[in-house]
């Protein structure tokens, strides 16, 4: 698998380079240039339990800089979100990106022969206080995890809903309408308290 070797040359990158901070470009360099760097490094942090740090949970890092902490993999049980506490967040929130809106599944604005994942991101950073109880986890795309979109739009008002709901296709309306009933399929018989 080719994904497997460049997940490989980053870790040995980090590992050689354990407690230096190191950039995004480094790491992508080390990588061999593959886009999925980021991707990579996020399994190797969540799924394998490297202690690599970002700007999210030190505030002495800038974006872009990562740390290793350890060459320690913390065991599983230590690991910070669960794969329970995971489904369980992705399902309050629709698996829908809480900061750009985008759904699991979309193409990816930033590419588009890609489709979007969603992560699991922190509501306050772990820079700033914040931990990895459910309260403080919301679901978000790859791109806004990774800070590529940096602010989140504002939450379109009701009005402008309606009203770009109005203007658009028949088509885009009937797959909007498809996506309400579908959404609602499970609650619609039932009376609202
Ligand atoms: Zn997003």
């Amino acid at each position: 698998m080719r994904s497997k070797g460049s997940k490989q040359l980053i870790l040995d990158f980090l590992l050689q380079n354990a407690g230096r901070i190191i950039t995004s470009r480094e790491l992508q360099e080390a990588s061999g240039w593959k886009a999925e760097w980021a991707r990579r490094l996020r399994e190797l942090r969540d799924e394998e339990g490297w202690p690599i740090l970002s700007h999210k949970d030190r505030a002495d890092l800038k974006p872009g800089e990562y740390l290793l902490e350890s060459t320690k993999r913390k065991p599983a049980f230590q690991r910070a979100i669960s794969k329970e506490t995971r489904s369980r967040v992705l399902e309050r929130n629709g698996y829908t990106c809480q900061m750009c809106g985008a759904a699991a599944g979309d193409q990816d604005p930033f590419n588009p022969a890609r489709t979007l994942r969603l992560t699991i991101g922190h509501i306050f950073d772990k820079s700033k206080g914040g931990d990895d109880s459910p309260g403080n986890l919301r679901a978000v795309c790859s791109n806004c995890n990774e800070g590529l979109q940096n602010t989140s739009p504002p939450k379109a008002s009701l009005v402008h809903l309606l009203s770009q709901i109005r203007r658009a296709t028949i088509d885009d309306q009937k797959s909007v309408l498809d996506w309400l009933l579908k959404k609602f399929k499970s609650v619609g018989s039932q009376p609202r308290k």
